[in-house]
């Protein structure tokens, strides 16, 4: 600790140095009896491919929730999220030319490109394709090879409501674009890789998280991503909660505005701690008694927003533990702490986040309840135990158009795999 390089207790840090090998067997789909409406969804793709749909491969790649570990992300600490069952899936036939051609039920349009002499645009007009675009490009860049093919998306991740719906449709389009001979890169590496096309082509300065969950997620688990080597492990849920996504369908204000401030003021905590302890590069290297060190010598909101980062690292492996352990009540505590230091110290939540965690609590066999995601509007994650999704679901459409006049969305999924190819697909 004296270099400033904070001690992480061994135990509770990622054991692998590379990600684990997960996401690479064919998805076999949700458990009877959903297995029918996998088999009608193919179908349906397959139909839409017209006269090809018979031979047409099928790839899927899922959205994703995190648990908890928000804003730690690009200040080098601990994420975890969960790969979650709403997904993309792109049938799609390979073709000999260097061309994509995609349509999206959706947004009801057809879009192509050309694969040669791909290069992020100027000025990115952040058209839905060009995250597939942008994923051939930076799969190339990466050395690999990419091809062409014709195909048509479908989506179940809702667009703009922080479940990743964009790292979804890259992942899914990584596996229609890549070479099937030849070797693919770990899901992590397919992560980075994806997330390089996110930021530099289409312009969106996101971390790795989005990518990494949908690249390796893993059935039953939630995956501890370590956003300084870009390395996981999986978490197992405990089998007796489920997971439940509330979007408040709040417009998401002041967004990217206050997210850079964010940021800006992250960096300035580190540059003053830094200058008494020099082995601290990001607020990952600080723990709680270093910060009331020097405490006195960041501005008062510099210092609040440390707080909360330093702590939120410290609840996500506490989270682990306590979910491993099947300590829910440590869950429920810590949750609600995470939810707490976002709304007052680090100030993203928003009057209609803090209405839906509210609203939550109060329901039986809600374990824990909190904010998820960037802020100002979104989702919120809520642990629930079996039987009680539908209480929720129904107390939320009850109350909360009641008392913000919004009409929410409510989501009961469940940990899946990452993106891969459909069994039989
Ligand atoms: P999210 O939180 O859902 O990832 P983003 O703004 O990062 O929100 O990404 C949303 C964008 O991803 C959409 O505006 C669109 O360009 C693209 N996208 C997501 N889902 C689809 C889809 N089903 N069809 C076409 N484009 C999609
Ligand atoms: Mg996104």
């Amino acid at each position: 600790m004296r270099n400033g390089s904070r001690a992480w207790p061994s135990s509770l840090l990622p054991a692998s140095t590379t990600a684990p090998e997960l996401g690479r067997e064919p998805w076999r789909g949700p458990a009877e009896p959903d297995d029918a409406a996998a088999r009608a969804r193919a179908a349906k793709l397959r139909e839409r491919l017209g006269p090809d749909g018979d031979r047409a491969r099928i790839v899927r790649a899922p959205g994703r929730v995190n648990l908890i570990g928000e804003y730690t992300d690009f200040n080098l600490g601990f994420v975890l999220p969960a790969a979650i069952g709403l997904e993309v899936w792109i049938a799609f036939v390979p073709w000999e030319r260097p061309e994509v051609e995609l349509s999206s039920v959706e947004m009801d349009e057809t879009r192509s490109f050309s694969l040669d002499g791909l290069t992020p645009p100027e000025s990115p007009e952040r058209s839905w394709i060009d995250y597939v675009a942008a994923t051939a490009w930076a799969m190339a860049e990466a050395g690999l090879t990419v091809r062409g093919f014709r195909g048509v998306l479908d989506s179940t991740v809702p667009v703009g409501s922080g479940l990743s719906s964009s790292a979804a449709l890259e992942m899914a389009s990584s596996w229609a674009l890549a070479d099937p001979a030849a070797p693919r890169p770990e899901p992590s590496r397919m992560a980075v890789i994806a997330q390089r096309g996110e930021n530099a082509y289409v312009g969106v300065n996101c971390g790795i998280m989005d990518q990494f969950a949908s690249a390796a997620g893993k059935a039953g688990h939630a995956l501890l991503i370590d956003c300084r080597s870009n390395t996981a492990t999986a978490a197992a849920m405990p089998p007796n909660l489920s997971l439940v996504v509330c979007d408040t369908a709040a417009p998401r204000r002041l967004g990217s505005s206050a997210y850079n401030t964010r940021r800006a003021e992250c960096e300035e905590g580190v540059r003053l701690i830094a200058e008494h302890e020099p082995g601290v590069r990001s607020l990952r290297d600080v723990d709680a008694a270093m910060l009331e060190r020097y405490r006195h010598l960041l501005p008062d909101v510099v210092a609040r927003r440390c707080e909360h980062v330093v702590h939120e690292n410290d609840r996500v492996l506490a989270a682990v533990a306590a979910l491993e352990a099947g300590d829910l009540e440590a869950v429920r505590r810590l949750f609600a702490e995470s939810h707490e230091s976002l709304r007052d110290l680090f100030e993203v939540s928003s009057a209609e986040l803090d209405v839906m965690v509210e609203i939550s609590g109060q329901v039986p066999g809600v374990v824990a309840s909190r904010m998820t995601g960037a802020g100002f509007g979104g989702c919120t994650i809520s642990l629930v135990r079996p039987g009680a999704e539908e209480a929720l679901r129904d107390r939320v459409m009850d109350l909360y158009p009641r008392r913000t006049g919004l009409d929410p969305r409510v989501y009961v999924v469940q940990a899946v795999d990452g993106a891969g190819p459909v069994a039989g697909g």
